[in-house]
């Protein structure tokens, strides 16, 4: 069911099912992070393997302490300005923190999400929430109720609606290695502004997203079925898929092609935030259409347009 009431959502949770969640990222499938039957739901409903962990939602960075230790002055300085918001902090667990959630790391992953339901739902239970995206593994994450309900309308109690999501990225995630914050995912949050805070550039090592123990194994994610490339001159590129049903994913401008079967734009005034919000909603329509294939062009390489780059080019990445 597709509810705005969070008591629907709290009695699932209370009973160790998982509801779906609004988040200004994306939607989460989250369980109660204190439950190690509904941490195993989670992997299994979203045949998510065991070695990704997963993340773990709190209402307020007074929760912190609750779920990391030896926490690193910079994670304090970075929570104060990005939570609630989209920024995931890694750090080093609890020992009561599962190792389901944390994939047998000593450390997890936490943030305070900034969306009105899910922070009331937060402040009406006392536990936190573990969430990854609610799709299945691999495929596009959902940025509405609706898609979620396309990928577990059968498997889901409770959707809770809390409309589009504001970023429609997912959250960046920033490590620390001797204290020194290190960019694990770009994300929702430019890597600028991190740097703004920190006074400093960031060292980055965005492994493997769905491996982070096993560099270059499994990098496609966020994937259409349907057969989508990536390239920086569209206008050569689709001049290979003559006679095919084509749909293409751009940032500002359209194409002039008669042939083309639908175009998405993502931000017609070249707004890179505007873009990430749009992005998923727009592959998921374009994969709704029976295409034969899918093209996107990339998107500038600095700001959000870094994270959106790097979500095509998992998106599109060939096995
Ligand atoms: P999702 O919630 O689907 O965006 O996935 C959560 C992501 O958080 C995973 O893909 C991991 O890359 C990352 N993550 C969670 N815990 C850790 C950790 N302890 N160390 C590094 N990355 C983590
Ligand atoms: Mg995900």
């Amino acid at each position: 069911m597709i509810t705005k009431e969070i008591s629907k959502a709290k009695e699932v949770l209370i009973n160790n099912q998982l509801v779906a969640i609004p988040t200004e990222t994306v939607y989460g499938l989250a369980g109660n992070a204190y439950s190690e039957m509904a941490i195993k739901k989670i992997f299994e409903l979203k045949k998510r393997p065991y070695f990704n962990p997963l993340i773990v939602h709190i209402k307020s960075i007074s929760s912190l302490f609750e779920i990391a230790t030896d926490i690193p002055e910079t994670a304090y300085m970075l929570a104060e300005k990005f939570w609630p918001g989209p920024l995931t902090l890694v750090l080093k667990k609890r020992s009561h923190i599962s190792d389901l959630i944390t994939a047998g790391k000593e450390t997890v992953a936490v943030r305070v999400p900034n969306h009105p339901l899910t922070l009331a739902l937060l402040n009406e239970i006392d536990f936190p929430l573990t969430a990854p995206s609610a799709n299945p593994f691999g495929s596009i994450s959902p940025t509405s109720a609706q898609h979620v309900f396309n990928y577990f309308e059968k498997e889901l109690d409770v959707i809770l609606d809390g409309g589009e999501c504001e970023k429609g990225l997912e959250s960046t995630i920033i490590g620390f290695e001797n204290n020194k914050p290190i960019l694990y995912r770009h994300g929702s949050i430019a890597a600028e502004e991190i740097e703004q805070v920190i006074g400093s550039k960031i060292g980055m090592k965005t492994v493997d997203d769905q491996a982070p123990n096993a560099p270059g194994m499994l990098t496609r994610h966020y994937a259409p079925m349907t057969d989508t490339y990536l390239t920086d001159n569209i206008t050569e590129f689709i001049k290979d898929f003559e006679g095919k049903k084509i749909g293409l994913l751009l940032f500002k401008d359209a194409v002039t092609d008669h042939t083309i079967i639908r175009q998405e734009i993502l931000s017609s005034s070249g707004d890179l935030h505007e873009a990430a919000k749009n992005l998923y909603a727009a592959m998921h329509r374009l994969d709704q259409d029976k295409l034969d294939v899918i093209i996107a062009e990339k998107f500038p390489n600095e700001g959000l347009g870094k994270t959106i780059n790097d979500k095509l080019e998992r998106a599109t990445k060939k096995e």
